[in-house]
């Protein structure tokens, strides 16, 4: 990837597409680069191109990239659709690095033909494309910089008014699959007093992609976040695979768009009508250690805190504050982003109290976490009891909460707990509410020294939290899929729904336990049944058109007798005759005492097999209590995907419920997930439930589909 190098930093810029009128795209890029070049910041020679002039304010234009006499590294270009991949052609061929494709008019606009002209160009030239159809590059350290909406405008009142503001240096990668979206970014990260490394928009992604950007900034010096907002990829594990050796090296957080098209339908399975495309995209987040971000602000919020502060070991807060409703309200809200906020421990009480003592804290002061100096609290007493916390080494992270309205309070604070936190390296950020001139004064100073400030306690916690839970990925590559199956039968089933006897030989071959069942087709072979299973028992109807069988009173449970037995058979045999299916028989089974969970594959368009895990039983699609991976998994998943469980209490031993073995519970959803990774003719396949107590994990009810033919997938 090292052609990137020359879009962040060429030696030579062609401009194609500058004009007589300045507002046109291709003319404001060239003026933005050579005022960036007035002013030092852009080392790089900038030559406009445009064959029908011959100069701009006195300084020659070239009628073609091959007249321009030094070798271009970088074109961008601002030109018609239609003439754009003759271009590029004439760039590779002039042994140009990179080309920006600004234009746009390419396959969103149907002219998919002009975007395999530009794929032939890049082929056969070896150029290097970002975009078309993208607003390109902003790097404040090189001056590269494409973006072409301006920077001022006027207000109808006559006023000029910014309207992008200026980025300025910072550790902050930013890839953007939306143009829009990249100066909203811009605009945020400014107002939060956060610079940037430099700002990609990707455009159609004919070549460069959001992977190659990763791979880029992840072994880049000057990153230490990459910030993506992204709508989608087309190779999921490609872009797992570069997520996952980008978070190794840098923090990178994702702003996820596009979640409506989430499951919710009527399918055959369980799995399918709850796991949507944004699951199975927050699944591989998880695996590749990506901290997912809700919107706009909780991006600018977290990337600022993970850019200047170090992440902590655990989730144990200390919270300081001089305001007692500031205290009570961040000590309500940090449970919800996973924060503790422990009691204090007697050798640290016996050091407050000397504080106490001392009347550096005052008498009135009730010593507990959060601590609530009251407005009798001075810069000083913030400064010794940070310094006595921070020393005692008992707590995770901290928040300082110095409201500077009490007279007591002076700005020397800022200082004061810098020197503290300096000190001793904490996790540290500070909530300072307001927008008096003070308020916003003090957390742009302690912004300055690299504490991360919030103008709210909710937001402040939110990073807190970012910072608590952040911890990097497990070195790994996601493999594609296999082409064969490894169970070599399965070729000779017929397409479609599985059937419950081969769905009991796939899951006995991955080593996973069925209960003891018999098919039965008529009332004579009833008899055989006690011969062969013990009572109680289950009775089903067994039938590959009915999806979900207790929905129509299909399963009946509890069957302690042979009596029972006939009476449940003609039951059964009565609702199929009413319901004019096929009669295929029942299933008896062995009953099962247990929690009922779920565990369910499918092929996902983009990342191919997935795995979720949870709650199961026929209220599973109600209870939704489920976790997502990207297929096959490890130990280490299967353990943080049951953990990830909100009803994870009910495995260690619920009323008359035997305790689940986690260790074993972990295996059995490591096994599963390998199934439809190594036989691609399973497409979907799900127990549900799956009956666990104690060691034991027995599938009760299996249901799946079979796709040998690739092309029908
Ligand atoms: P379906 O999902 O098609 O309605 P299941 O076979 O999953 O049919 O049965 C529905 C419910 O009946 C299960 O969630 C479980 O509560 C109970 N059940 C089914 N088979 C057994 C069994 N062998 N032992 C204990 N309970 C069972
Ligand atoms: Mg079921």
């Amino acid at each position: 990837m090292s052609e990137l190098r020359y879009l962040f930093n060429p030696d030579s810029i062609a401009v194609v597409g500058v004009s007589q009128n300045p507002s046109k795209v291709g003319s404001v890029i060239y003026q933005r680069l050579m005022k960036n070049k007035s002013q030092g910041i852009l080392k790089a020679e900038v030559y406009p191109v445009n064959p029908n002039i011959r100069s701009i304010n006195g300084v020659k234009v070239y009628s073609s990239i091959s007249e321009i006499p030094d070798d271009v590294d970088l074109v961008v270009i601002a030109i018609p659709a239609a003439a754009v991949p003759n271009i590029v052609r004439e760039a590779g061929e002039n042994r140009a690095k990179v080309a920006v494709i600004i234009s746009g008019g390419f396959a969103e606009s149907g002219r998919i033909d002009l975007d395999e002209q530009l794929r032939k160009a890049i082929r056969e030239t070896g150029i290097r494309v970002v975009g078309p159809n993208t607003i390109g590059v902003s790097d404040p350290y090189s001056g590269v910089d494409t973006f072409f909406l301006p920077r001022f405008k006027q207000l109808s009142n006559g006023k000029i008014a910014e309207s992008l503001p200026e980025i300025s240096p910072g550790n902050i990668a930013v890839i953007s699959q939306s143009g829009a979206l990249s100066e909203v970014i811009m605009d945020c990260l400014k107002v939060s007093g956060i610079g940037v490394r430099a700002i990609v928009c990707v455009g159609n992604q004919v070549d460069l992609t959001v992977e190659d950007f990763l791979r880029y900034f992840s072994n880049d010096p000057l990153t230490e976040v990459i910030a993506i907002y992204l709508e989608g990829v087309k190779d999921g594990r490609k872009f797992l695979n570069a997520l996952i050796q980008a978070s190794i090296s840098k923090k990178v957080v994702i702003l996820k768009a596009g979640k409506t098209d989430v499951a919710g339908r009527a399918a055959y399975t369980h799995t399918a009508s709850m796991v949507g495309s944004i699951e199975v995209y927050r699944g591989a987040f998880k695996q590749a250690g990506v901290v997912e971000v809700e919107d706009m602000e909780e991006m600018v919020d977290v990337v600022k805190a993970l850019s200047m502060m170090k992440t902590a070991k655990g989730n144990r807060l200390f919270i300081l504050t001089n305001a007692g409703g500031l205290a009570v309200l961040s000590s309500d809200l940090a449970p919800h982003y996973g924060l503790t906020i422990p009691n204090i421990p007697e050798e640290l009480m016996k050091k407050l109290e000397e504080l106490k003592n001392q009347k550096i804290i005052d008498p009135i002061v009730f010593l507990q976490n959060p601590l609530d100096l009251t407005a009798q609290g001075t810069s000083q007493t913030f400064e010794e009891v940070f310094r006595v916390v921070a020393s005692s080494g008992i707590y995770d992270l901290y928040l300082i909460m110095p409201s500077h309205q009490p007279p007591s309070v002076d700005d020397t604070v800022i200082d004061r707990l810098f020197n503290v936190y300096r000190e001793y390296d904490c996790s540290l950020v500070v909530c300072e509410h307001g927008e008096s001139e003070w308020s916003k004064y003090i957390r742009e100073r302690f912004d300055q020294l690299g504490i991360p400030s919030y103008p709210d306690v909710r937001r402040a916690l939110r990073a807190l939290s970012a910072l608590a839970t952040y911890r990097k990925p497990r070195n790994r590559i996601f493999e594609k899929p296999w082409e064969t199956n490894r169970i070599s039968w399965l070729y000779n089933l017929g397409d479609g729904p599985l059937k419950f006897e081969d769905g009991v030989k796939i899951l006995n071959h991955y080593g996973l336990e069925t209960p003891k069942s018999l098919t039965v087709l008529n009332e004579e072979e009833l008899r055989n049944v006690i011969e062969e299973l013990s009572f109680p028992l289950v009775m089903k109807i067994y039938s590959t058109k009915i999806a979900h069988k207790s929905d129509i009173g299909g399963v009946i449970v509890g069957l302690k007798t042979q009596n029972d037995l006939i009476e449940a058979y003609k039951m059964l045999r009565k609702k199929v005759v009413d319901l004019n299916v096929e009669w295929e028989g029942v299933v008896i089974q062995e009953m099962v005492k247990g929690v009922e969970l779920i565990l369910g594959s499918s092929h996902d368009a983009v990342f191919g097999p997935t795995i979720m895990f949870g709650i199961g039983g026929i209220f599973t699609e109600v209870l939704r209590d489920f976790s997502v991976r990207i297929a096959p998994i490890d130990h280490d998943d299967a353990y943080e995907m049951i953990n990830e469980l909100k009803m994870k209490k009910i495995l260690e031993g619920f009323r008359n419920l035997q305790p689940v073995n986690i260790e074993k519970l972990a295996e059995t959803i490591s096994k599963f997930s390998k199934i439809l990774w190594e036989n691609p003719s399973i497409r979907q396949l799900e127990i549900n439930p799956l009956i666990a107590s104690g060691d034991r994990f027995i599938a009760v009810d299996i249901r799946g589909t079979i796709s040998k033919n690739k092309d029908n997938r």
